[in-house]
């Protein structure tokens, strides 16, 4: 898609317009479309956009004269997408993961902003020294911008201070094995003695909720189980855990007044629980994923371990509860949760749900998922927006930069056809290992084109430029 000159009529004594390039059109540039996806609505617009941030958005027929403008028609232009909850897991196993792979995946992806969990890498980040360890491994590497999570582990908790004055927005905890070392889980007293000191800095926990009991005495009961069955693997990690969980953090939320968001809810039955801790004004927030609100349960084929995460993919009747949770504000925002490992710990062919490692990378596929099915019933790409863009920003305590189309914010934004369809195949995928039980499924949506700051780093599956992104610091 071309640059093209406005041309304006200047006075002279000639009558034919003349195009003028001035030093401040050459930074100043406007983004067009009949599709601009803005806090209020979506109309056709003009993005302006001067030194890596948005000077305004006006109507198209506003457009100042003298500019360059690119016009992207009928193709929609989203804000670019926030994901609060990735598993980049650089430093230490970038054979996994790493900066280069997931910000390519996430560009492509039409994400513009990663913010980075605390463990699977080496170190976890739950000490300065690991904070800054990250750091250097990201220094240069990322297409993307990036923000750092701060762990909270058995006992790290005198170290949660400096980490927020390091610069982290907020931690992460586990209140069950997060089935990896390097990342203790926390127990209730061990969440006491960290609670007051993560208060302080006002930031919030994020919280992977699910209880051990529930899922060791289930996982007991299912000794002589068939563990390439789906079904078996559901029965382990019951709702119980969740419920419990959310349950519990609620009434430390409530006793320590902490910001509290539940990440990756899986089970419809914890709405209501939270519907009513937002009534009462306890500062709680939560998110699922897009693998809860495409998948169910009964489309699993047994011994596809590709399908394996925690809390797991639960019913259809489950997955259509999650989305009246997001339709009424219960659950704030959507997150990947991209998780990805190398192929072989999905031990595809051992076919054992037990054993294979749960976690399911989708950057690259996350909007056209979302869009598939929030289209289908009935949502708009403002919803899209709200819940992929503003949601995470806010969370991440960065959302008078990131995550809206608005005068003064980044020049961050996705160039999105909502019309086209694919099939997802292992091309549509940037990150380092390309598999995916997405693979073959029938999508809607196509991420054209992903700017960052007003450079455009992904466009019609190439990717422009070197590596422009950074560290998102306040
Ligand atoms: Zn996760």
């Amino acid at each position: 898609m071309p640059w093209v000159l406005k041309t304006v009529a200047v006075p002279c004594c000639c009558a034919e317009p003349v195009s003028v390039v001035s030093a401040l059109s050459m930074s100043l540039k406007a983004f067009l479309s009949r599709r601009v996806v803005m806090p209020d609505g979506v109309r056709p617009a003009a993005v302006l956009v001067e030194n890596e941030r948005i000077l305004d958005v006006v109507p198209p027929d506003q457009l100042p004269a003298d500019i360059f403008v690119k016009d992207f028609g009928e193709a929609a232009v989203l804000p670019g997408l926030v994901d609060s909850h990735v598993h980049i897991n650089d430093p230490g196993r970038t054979d996994w993961e790493g900066f280069p792979t997931a910000t390519r995946a996430a560009a492509a992806g039409g994400y513009t902003l990663l913010v980075d969990m605390p463990l699977n890498c080496l170190p976890a980040t739950t000490t300065v020294a690991a904070l800054e360890a990250k750091r250097a491994a990201a220094n240069g590497q990322c297409l993307v911008d990036w923000m750092p999570w701060g762990g909270v582990v058995s006992d790290n908790q005198g170290h949660i201070e400096s980490l927020a004055a390091a610069g982290v927005p907020g931690f992460k905890c586990f209140l069950v094995h997060p089935g990896i070392d390097g990342f203790t889980m926390v127990t209730e007293r061990q969440l006491r003695a960290a609670l007051p000191h993560v208060a302080r800095t006002g930031l919030p926990l994020l919280v992977h909720a699910e209880l051990p009991g529930p899922v060791d005495t289930a996982t007991e009961q299912l000794s002589g189980a068939n563990w390439s069955k789906y079904a078996t693997y559901l029965l382990s990690r019951p709702d119980e855990a969740e419920i419990s969980a959310i349950q519990l953090m609620l009434s430390l939320c409530r006793e320590y007044r902490f910001r509290l968001h539940i990440v990756h809810l899986a089970t419809h039955r914890a709405l209501d629980i939270l519907r009513g801790a937002k009534a009462e004004g306890l500062p709680v927030s939560a998110e699922t994923c897009p693998h809860y609100l495409h998948f169910s349960s009964d489309q699993i084929p047994d011994g596809q371990t590709l399908f394996k995460c925690a809390p797991p993919i639960r019913t259809r009747e489950n997955r259509e509860q999650l989305w009246q949770g997001l339709r009424e504000g219960v659950l704030d925002l959507v997150a990947t949760d991209h998780s990805p490992c190398p192929p072989e710990m999905k031990r595809l062919s051992e076919q054992s749900f037990r054993t294979a490692w749960g976690g399911i990378a989708s950057l690259s596929l996350a909007l056209p998922v979302m869009w598939t099915e929030a289209s289908a019933r009935r949502y708009t790409l403002r919803d899209i927006a709200r819940w992929m863009a503003e949601g995470p920003a806010r969370l991440a305590g960065c959302a008078s930069r990131k995550g809206r189309l608005a005068k003064g914010l980044d020049a961050d934004f996705v160039v999105f056809e909502p019309e086209a369809e694919f099939i997802a195949s292992a091309e549509h995928l940037h990150y380092r290992h390309r598999v995916s039980p997405y693979l073959g499924e029938a999508l809607r949506g196509r991420v054209k084109a992903t700017y960052l700051r007003g450079n455009c780093i992904f466009a019609d599956g190439q990717f422009p430029g070197a590596p422009g992104g950074g560290e998102f610091r306040q």
